[in-house]
């Protein structure tokens, strides 16, 4: 079942996301909607905010990202075996000189911006069966991983932009919290009146 995907604005994208037990209620059934929710709008991540839900989770498919030419052939190969879900996990490190990326979010449809982060981390997670795994990724499936992160931190990526960029941004975001913006995937808007 696809859950529509909470735009921006929204306070649950806000929040800072709890942590779920490990007989959380109908857990596989929700990892299997955000499956077919992030497929179904073309996502290469999806957290567990994004959903309406202020837990731990996300999951993320690196596969599109396979095909990009620009990248090494060991790259595109780890690229390409990349989907997991991720329960609970911990960033324990994040290291090297920030490089930028031109990022987009599912909930901030039709803005992409350049983001800095660091190109490597650490972090510690558990799988859908709780088994916990310890894991270093880096490039672009570390910045699709911190993305995800970001987001069960109540953390959006535009909030990484310079004060410029986000006043050229404000009025793109103003309409995209009132439903103002042209998409071809199921999203719940905050500020939309009912009856539109
Ligand atoms: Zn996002």
């Amino acid at each position: 079942m696809i859950i529509p995907i909470v735009a921006y604005g929204d306070p649950v994208l806000r929040k800072k996301a709890k942590e779920i037990p490990q007989d959380y209620p109908n857990l596989k059934e929700l990892i299997d909607n955000m499956w077919e929710s992030m497929y179904g709008a073309y996502g290469v991540g999806l957290a567990a905010p994004q959903v309406g839900l202020p837990i731990r989770i996300f999951m993320i498919d690196t596969s599109p990202f396979s095909e990009d030419i620009e990248l090494s052939e060991d790259e595109q190969k780890e690229l390409a075996g990349l989907k997991k879900v991720f329960i609970n996990p911990k960033i324990l490190e994040e290291t090297g000189d920030e490089w930028a990326f031109n990022e987009g979010c599912l909930s901030i449809p039709e803005v992409r911006e350049d983001v800095f982060r660091k190109p490597e981390i650490k972090i510690e997670y558990f799988d859908e069966d709780f088994n916990k795994h310890t894991e270093e990724y880096k490039g672009l499936a570390a910045r699709v991983i911190q993305h995800e992160y970001d987001h069960i931190e109540g953390i959006l990526f535009t909030d990484k932009l310079s004060s410029l960029k986000k006043r050229l941004i404000k009025g793109k975001l103003s309409n995209i919290s009132k439903g103002k913006i042209q998409i071809d995937y199921r999203m719940k808007f905050p500020e939309l009146k009912k009856g539109r």
